[in-house]
């Protein structure tokens, strides 16, 4: 017997209506963190109807503008200005004005300014569109293999080493992918102080460079990182997002009963040797129990 006709018709259309602003609305467009190209069709679209773009480099922006043939109206938004930047934004708004917000690369208000601009106009009762797109740590993220249904997004670590060490240890017990944003001259210093303070056996992904011609994606365990940054000058140049594996499964069982022997031991033994005698007590990972041991000591 024959088949009927299958009777759906399917339209198949290359063409595309370009998105065009609307007035007193604020639009959080993303743009390349590298490779130009990373930008949406919508955001084009948009950056070329706004009336006004509020940039965070307004030189940088225009970069972006020529490479796509727009001329726009800039205005900057930067960390030293933006409460102000606020202001003029949700004047121009109330003004019937569309307005693009841009910064530097990547999605405003993710370790960039912006924040500010959105919860003004927010506040004012202005509509408030994201155009989404580039973005440094999904970027790492969605390449890493980790399984990212849980992921805490820390940004930027402290500069100075002890208040890093700090967060790092606030972190240790966190069992969910952890994600960082780090700067080319502390990348050694901020991975060493994660193999202590985090334990030497977690994954980490290092993500160098992306989208750009010197990508480098490395995963390994965090005791043999450092070593990897070392082989190679170049490997410690150029823009990083670090994403390490959060606090393994077995310190999660029993972390009250962890916690209760190292208070016990530290109240009156130093801090190496209470942990010492933890993961003879516990069976515990010394690693962990150092952290663990780090933390207790910050917070009595
Ligand atoms: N708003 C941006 C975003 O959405 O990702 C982040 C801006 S933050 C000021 C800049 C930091 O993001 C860099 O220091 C680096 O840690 C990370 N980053 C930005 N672009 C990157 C790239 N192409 N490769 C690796 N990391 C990048």
């Amino acid at each position: 017997m024959d088949h009927p006709q299958n009777p759906v018709t399917v339209e198949v259309s290359n063409a595309r209506s370009a998105a065009a602003a609307c007035p007193g609305t604020l639009y959080v467009v993303a743009t390349p963190i590298g490779n130009l190209g990373d930008i949406t069709l919508r955001a084009l679209d948009i950056l070329r109807s706004v009336d006004v773009i509020a940039a965070e480099d307004t030189r940088m922006t225009s970069r972006l503008l020529n490479r796509h043939g727009i001329s726009g109206r800039l205005i900057a938004v930067h960390e030293h200005n933006e409460r102000r930047a606020a202001e003029t934004v949700t004047g121009m708004l109330a003004g019937g004005k569309a307005v693009a917000l841009v910064s530097d690369a990547g999605t405003p208000g993710i370790s960039d300014p912006g924040a500010q601009v959105v919860a003004a106009a927010r506040a004012a009762g202005h509509a408030v569109v994201p155009l989404p797109g580039a973005n440094a740590a999904v970027a790492a993220l969605s390449a890493s293999g980790f399984d990212a249904a849980r992921f805490l997004f820390c940004g930027f670590l402290p500069s100075r080493p002890a208040e890093r060490r700090r967060a790092l240890a606030e972190l240790a017990a966190e069992r969910a992918l952890l994600v960082f944003y780090e700067a080319p001259h502390r990348i050694a210093d901020c991975i060493a102080d994660m193999c202590a303070i985090l334990g030497g056996g977690r994954e980490i992904l290092i993500a160098r460079e992306l989208t750009k011609l010197h990508e480098t994606l490395r995963r390994c365990r965090l005791d043999a990182a450092g070593e990897w940054l070392q082989g190679d000058e170049h490997r410690r140049r150029g823009e990083f997002v670090l994403v390490v594996e959060g606090a393994p499964g077995a310190a999660r069982e029993e972390p009250d009963k962890a916690e209760g022997v190292l208070r016990v031991l530290l109240a009156e033994l130093p801090l190496k040797q209470a942990v010492a005698l933890a993961v003879q007590l516990t069976g515990g990972n010394r690693n962990e129990l150092y952290s663990l041991a780090l933390r207790l000591k910050q917070e009595s």
